[in-house]
């Protein structure tokens, strides 16, 4: 037991917009917490562009005690031009809250020891604000080691090549990873001359301003771009492999118990779990060759809908909820035909438990890194359906190198067909290749559990971090 005489040192953590960043640092906080008990006091501090959402609230809402949250004052984007991308709206939403966030941290730094201040990806703006106020700037990266190795590599790449990465010849050697097709590489890389990239390439020359950057993977998972990352480097801040950090379910109010009894009453193993994360949505035509794709392979699943939307492929991710009802955008008369062997919800599943469930034994995803963990520390394998974010990148690596993905084939009107959709979800939940994936994801489960383990890698890196916290100053 640590002591409880000296002041518990706090850390400040800005989750930027986003489930998918909120959830992992939640996470994080909440294990940091319970390896170093009574040692911490943790602030979670949210910009935000308007109210929150009911996911963004359960999952705040269930924090412990000694953890709190507000939320600074709603920042206006009503000036940003229609069709700016999230990742510039997501940067825009960090600096305009620069002088709120000012005041809150001052008051922290007055009333309490703090330590550290903790960003995600897209957070690196707010060092300038913690560096005036002499506390310690860290980088949470909530995605893989490999697009944090991109991260770290970019402004190079950048200097190196002049043209668009996907009209680049030769794939991209990201250190310590496969090669990978510039046209695979993450959304806001693929058009230069757009503000997203510039943001990336803003905060990508400013990681190395952290004086600590800790990634949401772990080595069995990622070695090659783990050992790349932990190479030494003048310049480059320590980088500590924490992961899998996942939510595990266990808290948090979330609607769907409705789902969970209905997955009781299925055989082990034999449901395909459709979901595409908190922002993904599909076109009509995609959806409607998804459902019938999924009414042809026979197989039992449960669908997470959202209202389609044919012109980005993360309609929702500032929102999650569906604007209209989903179900009226179904194929007609495929809610009947599907009864008892497939349930659809609408916008949201309590994700975690679903993948926890015995009864589910594969997961078509959108390849956001979360639902990627999830899947690992549960053991079911994929079918990698990317949409936008580091997403493609995340599907190369399932299906190419670590082998726990099946990838359907798009045709040339972009979409895949019901056909094919089919083919995928047999073969995986029935097929022989599908027992292939799912012991290599069991492989991947047992190690995921090895490296949390009280004297497991991940957990060491983690008491690495925290001793160095705990012993500032
Ligand atoms: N999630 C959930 N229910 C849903 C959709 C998403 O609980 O219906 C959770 C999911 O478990 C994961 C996070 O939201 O923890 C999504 O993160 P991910 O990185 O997979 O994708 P993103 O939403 O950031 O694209």
């Amino acid at each position: 037991m640590e002591s409880t005489h000296t002041q518990a040192s706090h850390i400040a953590i800005l989750p930027t917009p986003g489930m998918g960043h909120l959830i992992p640092l939640v996470e994080f906080a909440k294990r940091l917490l319970h390896h170093h008990p009574n040692s911490f006091n943790i602030t979670f501090i949210i910009p935000t562009d308007g109210p929150p959402s009911k996911a963004q609230k359960s999952v705040l809402d269930a924090l412990p005690s000694s953890m709190n949250y507000f939320f600074l004052p709603e920042v206006n984007l009503d000036d940003v031009p229609k069709g700016a991308k999230i990742e510039s709206l997501i940067s825009l939403t960090v600096v305009r809250s620069l002088p709120s966030l000012r005041e809150v941290l001052k008051s922290l730094v007055e009333s309490s020891k703090l330590v550290a201040f903790v960003v995600d990806l897209f957070g690196t703006d707010a060092f300038d604000v913690a560096r005036e106020l002499n506390v310690s700037p860290y980088i949470f990266y909530p995605s893989t080691a490999m697009a944090l190795s991109l991260f770290l590599y970019l402004p190079k790449l950048d200097e190196m090549v002049t043209c668009e990465y996907r009209d680049h010849p030769e794939p991209v050697k990201i250190p310590g990873c496969i090669p990978i097709h510039g046209k695979d590489l993450l959304d806001p890389v693929q058009d230069r001359k757009n503000d997203a990239y510039k943001w990336l390439l803003h905060h990508a020359k400013r990681y190395r301003l952290a004086e600590g950057i800790l990634t949401n993977s772990f080595l069995e998972l990622e070695p090659g771009a783990i050992e790349a990352l932990q190479a030494e480097e003048p310049g480059k801040p320590p980088v500590y492999p924490v992961g899998p950090l996942v939510n595990m379910g266990s808290s948090g109010k979330v609607d769907g118990s409705e789902c969970l009894k209905w997955l009781d009453e299925q055989p082990h193993g034999s449901v395909l779990f459709v979901s595409f994360g908190s922002g993904g949505t599909l076109s009509t035509n995609q959806m409607n060759e998804l459902a019938l794709g999924l009414e042809k392979s026979e197989q039992r699943f449960l669908w997470v809908v959202r209202t389609p939307n044919d012109h980005v492929a993360n309609a929702t991710y500032f929102s999650v909820q569906s604007e209209k009802d989903p179900f009226d955008f179904l194929p007609k008369g495929f809610l009947e035909r599907t009864k008892g062997r497939g349930l659809v919800l609408p916008s949201w599943a309590p994700q975690a438990q679903v993948l926890s469930h015995s009864s589910t034994g594969g997961f078509l995803t959108h390849c956001g890194w979360n639902s990627i963990l999830e899947s690992v520390v549960n053991g079911v394998p994929l079918i990698a359906w990317p949409l936008y974010a580091e997403q493609k990148m995340n599907a190369v690596m399932l299906t190419e190198d670590i082998k726990v993905a099946l990838r359907p084939k798009f045709n040339d009107n972009g979409l895949a067909g019901r056909e094919e959709i089919a083919k995928v979800a047999k073969a995986l939940m029935e097929g022989e290749e599908g027992k292939r994936l799912r012991s290599h994801m069991k492989n991947l489960k047992d190690a995921a559990a090895r490296v949390l383990s009280e004297d497991g890698s991940s957990t060491k890196a983690l008491s690495e971090l925290a001793l160095k916290w705990k012993n500032k100053k």
